[in-house]
């Protein structure tokens, strides 16, 4: 109990820039039709941009000019439509699929 097994990945917000622990923070991938998406399993293939569970966060993200830096693209990337219906009102923060 209270044993730390070894280092937690951390990993930064594209947002804020603030660093977390990997489970606080949401990992980010396109799908094939290039629209940004959540990761939930942590499995997707490609390159993965992580970003805070809170509105602000993420509301940064519909510019669209952050994503296409994290993703090393040339054209703005945006967030599937899905993915800002599941951002709850309540506390700012993103109900988790389970
Ligand atoms: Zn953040």
């Amino acid at each position: 109990m209270g044993r730390n097994k070894g280092h937690t990945p951390v990993r930064t917000c594209i947002s804020c820039g603030v660093k977390r622990g990997k489970k606080e923070l949401v990992r980010l991938i396109l799908d094939p039709p290039g629209l940004v998406v959540r990761d939930d399993s942590g499995k997707g293939r490609g390159r993965g941009a992580y970003v805070c569970l809170n509105k602000p966060c993420i509301g940064k993200l519909e510019t669209g000019d952050r994503l296409k830096r994290a993703f090393r693209k040339e054209r703005p990337l945006f967030l599937h439509p899905e993915f800002l219906e599941e951002m709850s009102d309540e506390g700012g923060y993103i109900k988790m699929k389970s």
